[in-house]
């Protein structure tokens, strides 16, 4: 039979599942012997049974009757007894905890019968009555679903009367006519009397509970911190003790360690004469804990030996709720308390330090994403400026500057030395000079994994993207944000990475020494506590990491970065911008040449200019591994966009002035290579095999940049990668020009020139035939983001923007796919090409080059599938380097 009630004595801490946090750890405190109220939790499975049909299981009631008796015994008083009553607090406590958003009810028991029982022996009538007072507020509005307004309106208009500053200043008659009046605020509302049984009471405030699970809050705040719904909370029955009983006792809140940096002390509120819910309503102002050490110095010092004894024994920073009630320490609740990024590596390590926990142990208690939160510039605390829209938080970080609109403005301001925030209705290609020049980036459409998303945290940039209400209109130079707020050119705004928000003016800030030390600017030298901890930290995750990390990057200065944030190869070197600016002219000739020599003449041109980006490359890279991808985007993003040139051909061909030199040609080429869905047509492999001499210009010039780059003492690593293949034939044909390329290039330079050649799998269809496709590559690198983008049919520059926030709303999923790897559906076709590929060919290289590469969550995936990298844009490889290391420890 199942137990739903379990006695404080009969838990412990790793019984959250069953107890929830509180409930758990309130057995643990009690079996440690630490002076916690006598009570019993009953079960998130009586809960979860509850919510399941609609009434709690049979044999509740009977359950929670015997644990009644028991604390009834312990107390020596029945529950509710008119002479001298035993009242209880009802407390909410899920496995997770989730801050104020479920319900508490207090002083449970208390009755117009037992009210001057408690008066007696408390030997305070105001007491009682401010007991009852409180018991009737909180359990109409929590339990009966009265408006809490009412009650906190009638305790104003009571103050009032008085002229009293506060509530302590309410005597006892006041506090009965609150009462009385909120007993009639309940008839009226609820159309029934307060119930005057206390076992009655216990029940409805017990169901409330349950139900308070599925409150609107409790919702929400579930699906934000990717909580599972279908957990229930459990529910904690506790004798009271009382804050309230005079100015000899209060009610506080305790910290082992400062949350807020991890700085070692002693941190918290108290509040004199008080129970719980007043410290949390911040209806008086609380005293800092110290204070204590004053006003009950006995009390003060069991606290700081209780608060040693917990941090010893949960190994952690802990955060205490406690009550003194006549000068008598109870401890109502403790937990692992919650910090910030920077206190969670600095008390990792301090924790380390004082032989708590083991280096291991360090890596677990910190997270990828405290370290991203770590490495932004941030806006300083208290700045002021208007918000004036809101978007996505695409990129984090903070960023001020002037408001330009277009590319061309921002690199000329940013070269006078001008700050710009680059503010366009979307980015392409083109924009990318803007972007570099820019501090940030801001763009009224496309989602998280945009152009300007990617490209912006491919940069360490920030960006706040698809901030829709705002109006873009860059030919007047002008942004108009909702209630008619115009940002003009020049005007200064600043943007927030992190929260997606947009500010008119300037917002101070100031830069992150992490970010400092990963440049190599500031060292983990002892005068920065927090540069120290996460020196170690990352020292220790790259000992223990068994997944290689690797960076996409495709400039000299990635290159350079990414080896200074601690890359061990190129992952992904896209080589499309190396096709754009001055260039696109050359591609624009080889797309329209007209026979093969003027082909070849374009080509040509091209050879010298590519080998270049290769030889600065590896060198950058030299002794690691470098893929390059030979060309992906389709053709008609190097070509003018067809609505402008149909405009200027068709306006030129109206007013009978002759059509300039070219135009006509290039209108009909364009219009050739206008695809309806760009992302299935004529890109990646398809293009290698229609455009002859492509494959063999690109080969040429990595080989070629190699030779020269071994004529120079230098050690470069090649994989040549082919983007886009669906089929074993495809890479086939690729491969056999490509080796044919590099013989002959070994042949005319004399050097030796070895390349791995090997394939993206990115197409659904490629992972199916991983096996086959093995046959012919040297390794595979998995495109998560096109995969993902095919697999589910989303196209991923309109969906994030277009529905995702719908989706998410209605927990279709937690988190975008773009974003965190979808390993039900996309994991299932990574594991089917590792395994199917491994299987034909053993010793295939596998890795990551989508942006899941740097998902901490994804990343634990890759690890567990066995892979040997993971690539990703150098500012996020600190954050894959670590959860790499995590993700190893983990597993052990
Ligand atoms: C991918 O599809 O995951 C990938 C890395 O290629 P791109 O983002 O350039 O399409
Ligand atoms: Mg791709």
């Amino acid at each position: 039979m199942t137990t739903y009630v379990y006695d404080f004595h009969q838990g412990n801490k790793d019984l959250k599942d069953l107890l929830g946090g509180k409930g758990a750890n309130l057995a643990e405190m009690t079996n440690m012997g630490l002076p916690v109220p006598a009570g019993f939790t009953i079960t998130t499975a009586a809960c979860r049974e509850y919510l399941a049909h609609g009434k709690e299981p049979d044999a509740l009631r009977d359950e929670v009757g015997e644990h009644l008796h028991t604390l009834e015994q312990a107390m020596g008083r029945r529950l509710g007894q008119t002479d001298d009553p035993l009242l209880v607090s009802v407390r909410s406590g899920a496995k997770f905890s989730m801050p104020g958003m479920m319900d508490t009810v207090l002083n449970i028991g208390l009755s117009d019968a037992s009210v001057p029982g408690l008066a007696r022996q408390s030997g305070s009538p105001r007491f009682a009555w401010d007991s009852y007072r409180r018991l009737l507020a909180m359990f109409g509005r929590t339990v009966l679903g009265v408006d809490g307004e009412l009650f906190d309106d009638a305790v104003d208009a009571a103050k009032k009367a008085r002229g009293a500053g506060n509530d302590l200043d309410l005597d006892e008659a006041d506090l009965r006519g609150l009462a009385e009046m909120f007993k009639t605020i309940i008839r009226d509302r609820t159309g029934r009397d307060f119930p005057q049984g206390p076992r009655e009471q216990l029940d409805l405030a017990i169901r409330a509970v349950f139900d308070s699970w599925n409150g609107e809050r409790a919702r929400l705040y579930r699906r934000q911190e990717r909580i599972p719904a279908d957990l229930g909370t459990a529910v904690n029955v506790v004798a009271m003790v009382f804050g309230n009983l005079g100015m000899d006792s209060g009610t506080g809140v305790a910290f082992t360690r400062d949350p807020g940096n991890g700085d070692q002390g002693v941190y918290g509120d108290y509040l004199q004469n008080a129970q719980g819910e007043d410290v949390v309503a911040g209806i008086r102002n609380t005293l800092p804990l110290t204070a204590l050490a004053s006003i009950d110095p006995p009390a003060y010092d069991r606290l700081l030996s209780i608060m040693a004894t917990l941090e010893q024994h949960y190994r952690d920073l802990c955060d205490i709720e406690f009550t003194i009630e006549r000068n008598k320490l109870w401890m109502l609740q403790t937990r692992i308390g919650k910090r910030t990024a920077g206190a969670a590596f600095r008390i990792a390590v301090q924790l380390v330090d004082e032989g708590m926990i083991t280096m291991d142990e360090a890596l677990t208690r910190v997270t990828g994403a405290q370290l991203a939160q770590l490495m932004f510039p941030r806006f300083a605390a208290g700045g002021r400026a208007d918000r004036i829209a809101q978007g996505m938080n695409a990129s984090p970080g903070a960023a001020v500057g002037q408001a330009v609109f277009d590319s061309g403005r921002a690199v000329e301001l940013a070269a006078a030395g001008i700050p710009v925030i680059l503010i366009r209705r979307e980015t392409n290609p083109d924009d990318l000079d803007g972007m570099i020049a820019a501090q940030g980036v801001l763009t009224s459409r496309g989602g998280k994994t945009s152009h300007a998303a990617v490209v912006a945290r491919g940069m360490g940039k920030t960006c706040v993207c698809g901030a829709e209400e705002i109006d873009v209109d860059a030919h007047r130079r002008q942004a108009v944000a909702p209630g008619g707020v115009v940002v003009h050119e020049g005007d200064v705004i600043s943007i927030d990475g992190s929260s997606g928000a947009v500010y008119l003016g300037e917002v101070p800030v100031v830069p992150s020494p992490v970010v400092e030390y990963f440049e190599g600017n500031l060292v983990a030298d002892g005068s920065d506590p927090l540069v120290d901890a996460v020196h170690r930290i990352m020292t220790h995750a790259d000992g223990a990491a068994r997944l290689a990390v690797r960076a996409n990057a495709d400039t000299t200065e990635d290159a350079e970065r990414a080896r200074r944030f601690g890359a061990v190869g190129i992952g992904l070197c896209r080589t499309e911008h190396m096709f754009l600016g001055e260039r696109r002219k050359l591609v624009e000739r080889l797309i329209l040449a007209d026979g093969d020599e003027e082909a070849d003449a374009a080509l040509a041109a091209l050879l010298p200019l590519q080998r270049g980006d290769f030889v600065a490359i590896f060198t950058a890279m030299d002794g690691l591994p470098v893929t390059v991808r030979l060309l992906d985007p389709p053709l008609h993003e190097f070509l003018p966009d067809l609505t402008e040139l149909s405009v200027r051909v068709g306006v030129a061909t109206a007013t009978g002035e002759p059509v300039a030199d070219g135009d006509a040609a290039l209108l009909v080429a364009v219009r050739r290579l206008h695809e309806q869905n760009p992302m299935l047509g004529l890109r990646g492999v398809r293009l290698g095999l229609l455009i002859p001499g492509l494959v063999a210009l690109q080969v040429r010039a990595i080989a070629e940049a190699a030779a020269i780059c071994r004529g120079r003492g230098g050690d470069p690593r090649l994989e040549i990668m082919v983007p886009l293949v669906g089929a074993v034939q495809e890479l086939e044909v690729v491969r056999e020009q490509a080796e044919q390329v590099l013989e002959e290039v070994a042949v005319e330079t004399g050097v030796d020139v070895q390349a791995l050649i090997g394939t993206m799998i990115e197409v659904p269809r490629a992972a199916l035939t991983a096996g086959q496709i093995a046959g012919a590559a040297q390794f595979f690198s998995f495109g998560t983001n096109d995969l993902t983008q095919m697999s589910w049919g989303f196209s991923r520059d309109d969906v994030e923007s277009s529905f995702f926030s719908r989706y998410l709303d209605l927990g279709i999923f937690g988190v975008s796919p773009f974003e965190s790897l979808d390993r039900d559906g996309v994991g299932r076709l990574v594991q089917l090409a590792v395994d199917e590929g491994r299987a034909a060919r053993p010793e295939i290289k596998l890795g990551v080059c989508g942006e899941h590469g740097g998902d901490p969550d994804s990343v634990h995936f890759f690890h567990r599938l066995g892979l040997d990298y993971v690539s990703c844009s150098p500012f996020r490889l600190p954050v894959a380097r670590l959860e790499a290391g995590r993700a190893a420890v983990l597993d052990r």
